[in-house]
């Protein structure tokens, strides 16, 4: 052999074993790639899933207020609707109606990695939500309720200047305070909620002067950005409708010896309707219901009906 040919001849070698090194380099990047792809297609998975399940159980800790089976229908029908190819679903809800517990399990299938042979993989999210009462609010009306047994669902008239007002069914009336929230700003306060976060503990202070005229307008302008359709009714409301006011509870209403009235806790108010027959008195007709919003709360204070929901996962 030529030294020519010898020399050739490992050249090809060389060639022929980094084109083997190539293909192999190339089946793992593509494998990795894979498996990358997978990994982060199922973290994403995950996260949505989390995300689902959220929204689910605080539609469903809403719907706890109303009862447990009523929770129970709420997070089956939207799991349904929101989750595909599920293979569990555990609901818990504690006697005392405040708490609750989804464990939700779901089947995915891999993008690439079912091409050699991984089959379906299941992940699972699990959330409890707990149902505490409100101890701040910002947004309050400015309007001042005194506690005591007030019925949810049944129909009263909250009456600004009480003695002012003339009704056959004396039992329906509920005497309210107005807030002093700055001057100038009770009917933007009616109207928008006040623009300062009010906390249990706080005290509060009647406002003297009242332009009733002013507040009454205010009032019926709730009613009319309701947009509910079909109207919306104290037990049967669109979530955030404008009808819905919240108020503080407040431990007494002693006007004369001008001591504050101290905030025990908060209370949700659906307005059905502002009776105008008295000029020299404001009088808002409607129900108090049991409500969720986001704002912090405890269990150490009494429960007035509004409600906080935390997810603790
Ligand atoms: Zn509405």
């Amino acid at each position: 052999m030529r030294k020519g040919d010898m020399l050739v001849n490992i050249l090809n070698n060389r060639r022929g074993s980094s084109s083997i090194v190539f293909v192999c380099t190339a089946v793992i990047i593509i494998l990795l790639s894979a498996v990358v792809t997978d990994i982060g297609y199922i973290a994403f998975q995950r996260y949505k899933m989390d995300k689902t399940l959220d929204r689910i159980a605080e539609q469903g800790a809403k719907a706890l207020l109303v009862s447990k089976n009523e929770c129970i229908k709420v997070i089956q029908e939207s799991t349904i609707k929101s989750v595909d190819n599920m293979t569990k679903l555990d609901i818990n809800v504690s006697d005392n109606k405040r708490e609750m517990s989804i464990n939700l399990e779901r089947k995915i299938d891999y993008i690439f990695l079912k091409y050699i042979g991984f089959t379906d993989k299941k992940i699972d999210s699990r959330v409890t939500a707990k149902l505490s009462n409100v101890t701040s609010y910002k947004g309050i009306r400015p309007f001042a309720v005194l506690k005591g047994e007030f019925v949810y669902g049944k129909q009263y008239y909250l009456a600004l200047n009480n003695e002012q007002v003339h009704k056959s069914n004396e039992e329906a009336i509920l005497s309210v305070i107005p807030i002093n929230i700055g001057s100038g700003n009770f009917d933007t306060g009616i109207l928008y909620g006040y623009n300062k976060t009010v906390r249990t503990g706080d005290s509060l202070n009647k406002v003297s002067q009242i332009d009733f005229s002013t507040a009454n307008k205010s009032a019926k302008k709730l009613i009319e950005k309701c947009k509910g359709s079909p109207r919306c009714t104290y037990d049967n409301y669109e979530s955030d409708c404008s009808r819905i006011i919240i108020l503080p509870v407040v431990d007494n209403l002693e006007l004369n010896r001008e001591k504050p009235m101290k905030v025990l806790g908060f209370t949700a108010f659906f307005i059905e309707d502002i009776d105008f027959e008295n000029k020299d008195a404001v009088m808002i007709k409607g129900s108090f219901i049991k409500y969720t919003v986001k704002s912090s709360t405890s269990d150490g204070i009494p429960d007035y009906g509004l409600l906080g929901v935390k997810l603790i996962h």
